[in-house]
């Protein structure tokens, strides 16, 4: 195999899950990063999904979709924002995909007549797709995070797969543990004993961690350090304090604090470069931490009545675009949550509410819910000249409300919502059609990068500052293209298009009409990232300063 050095580190979590295993991996990779290794970050989510498509974000927070199409978790997310680069599909894997390809094999007599079993056929399948992600592009390390907790069912076999890898490359690979020490309010004591017994049940797998990465809401002693050390089998100086911080971005630079980098490199047996690549991630975290102005946005979205499901999940990668295009500029986004239902229920919130806002925002969605409540904030930011920006279903929504109040065509609306309208002018494209009547869900949206010619002297050329641009995609309906001519006629400018011209990207009004109304197909803040934040979502920001300043 052509992976002779290659290095891997594995991310378990230990204790409890979502105490930040995936930022705690993208920082390592930036880490690694800084100190001149090429670095590719891989995730394994346990479940039997085979991909993160077909669920609700109330489930597992936002479907994250890579420059492939494929659709994964947001840790893919954090991991694209950290490294400031695109993964490829061969960087995520599920259990779905796994066994998926395990069962395909076997259907097709690839096994010889063999039993196929967990182990070795699934394990196999594991350590062969996490070869192929470390070869397919040229990196040095590996960072591998393993969804889910240490003693959980379903990752048990991920685990054994690590096991076994290092058995192949023993002087290759190096096991990190995320764990939580709580500080019980009745104690006011941060207890080391959870962290303890989570290693031990680790240990049961065979696998000792060289690291411990121990989150908690205050750092962590020296007296619990040396106790996790004796209990854990861990060096000192390898149990890494991580206390709660004011914001992600700060996570790798405390790492390098800790020294991290130079312990990770030593493990593995790498020479011990210095750290040198983090100079413009610090001055971000700078300028997130030290705005001229706020901005108000209000983000009109669903996915409110989900009990303690957090909101912002849903919508990950829309407040990190907002945030690195605020550091951009100088500005903090203030973002508050305004439930679409609202405008529209028995006794409706005044939608003069929005008056106060310095921009809205009109976020990706699917089906019915709230959809009337967008079109009423979105008619209401065109009439008043509030900046507005949709996004995919936000700039769907937004033709349709064009039709309807410019146009006068009263009953205007997409098919997602009334199939029988007679004037279908979100319409799903034939080729999607046979999909849905044929119940083929998974994966067959239209997905991932595709490219837009964009329009000069548009808002967005101006934006953009170039005719031809990438973005991500995740929908099944389209502007219909029986209805372009008629809404451009009407005075709404179609300023990019596919290259073929047949499908419209991005939506907008003339700026002597309106200072940012605008809205795009594609989800241009999938690619937004910390040191190269997305121009569209700039753009809009700084509208909304403006109308701010006046
Ligand atoms: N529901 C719309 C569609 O499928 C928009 C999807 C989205 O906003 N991601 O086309």
């Amino acid at each position: 195999m052509a992976l002779e050095g290659h290095k891997f580190i594995f991310v378990l979590g230990g204790v409890m899950s979502g105490v930040g295993k995936g930022i705690a991996s993208s920082s390592m990779g930036l880490l690694l990063q800084g100190r001149g290794y090429s670095v590719n970050l891989v995730k394994i989510d346990p479940y039997l999904n085979v991909d993160a498509g077909t669920m609700n974000p109330t489930e597992h927070g936002e479907v994250f979709v890579l420059k492939s199409g494929l659709e994964t978790d947001q840790d893919m997310g954090n991991y694209e924002r950290f490294l400031n680069r695109d993964l490829t599909s061969e960087d995520y894997m599920t259990s779905g995909m796994v066994y998926q390809s395990v069962i395909n094999r076997e259907r097709a007599l690839e096994y010889a007549g063999k039993t196929v079993e967990a182990v070795p056929h699934v394990r196999d399948e594991i350590l062969r797709r996490i070869y192929a992600a470390a070869s397919h592009n040229g990196s040095e390390i590996s960072v591998i995070e393993i969804g889910g907790t240490v003693g959980d069912f379903q990752n048990a076999l991920f685990i054994e797969a690590a096991r076994v890898l290092r058995l192949q490359h023993p002087k290759d690979v190096a096991y990190v543990m995320v764990t939580y020490l709580p500080t019980p309010g009745t104690l006011g004591e941060m207890k080391t004993k959870p962290t303890q017994t989570a290693v031990r049940e680790l240990n049961s797998y065979g696998v000792q961690p060289d690291f411990i990465i121990a989150r908690s809401n205050q750092a962590m002693d020296e007296k619990r350090k040396e106790k996790l050390a004796i209990w854990c089998n861990v060096q000192p100086d390898h149990i890494i304090s991580a206390p709660d911080v004011e914001s992600i971005y700060d996570v790798p630079l405390n790492f390098e604090q800790d020294n991290m980098g130079t312990l990770l490199l030593e493990q593995l047996s790498l020479p011990v470069t210095e750290s040198t690549g983090l100079h413009d991630w610090r001055n971000f975290v700078q300028r997130i931490k030290n705005p001229e102005k706020e901005v108000s946005i209000g983000i009109v979205g669903k996915y409110f009545d989900t009990g303690d499901f957090v909101l912002s999940d849903a919508y990950l990668s829309v407040i990190e675009a907002l945030k690195y295009s605020g550091a951009a500029i100088g500005v903090k986004p203030k973002i508050e949550w305004i439930n679409a239902k609202d405008f529209t229920k028995e006794n409706p919130v005044d939608i003069e509410m929005l008056r106060k806002y310095d921009g809205i925002l009109v976020p990706g969605g699917f089906g019915e819910t709230g959809i009337e409540g967008k079109i009423k904030a979105i008619q209401f930011a065109r009439e008043n000249k509030i900046p507005y920006f949709g996004l995919c279903y936000g700039m769907q929504l937004m033709v349709i409300e064009y039709a309807r109040h410019i146009l006068g065509i009263e009953d205007a609306h997409t098919t997602e919502i009334n199939p029988g309208t007679p004037h279908p002018v979100v319409d799903v494209m034939p080729e999607q059609v046979a999909l849905i009547e044929a119940n083929n869900y998974g994966g067959t949206m239209r997905l991932g990068v595709y490219e837009e010619h964009v329009k000069e002297g548009t808002i967005a050329h101006e934006a953009y500052g170039k005719d031809v641009v990438e973005e991500r995609h995740r929908h099944r309906y389209e502007i219909n293209p029986e209805y372009v001519q008629q809404i451009a006629d009407g005075g709404l400018v179609f300023s990019a298009t596919s290259p073929d011209g047949i499908l419209m990207e991005i939506a907008e009004l003339p700026r002597e009409e309106h200072p940012f109304f605008l809205g795009t197909q594609a989800h241009p803040e999938l690619q937004a990232r910390p040191l190269d934040p997305h121009p569209l979502f700039t753009a809009f920001l700084k509208a909304a300063s403006e109308r701010k300043s006046a």
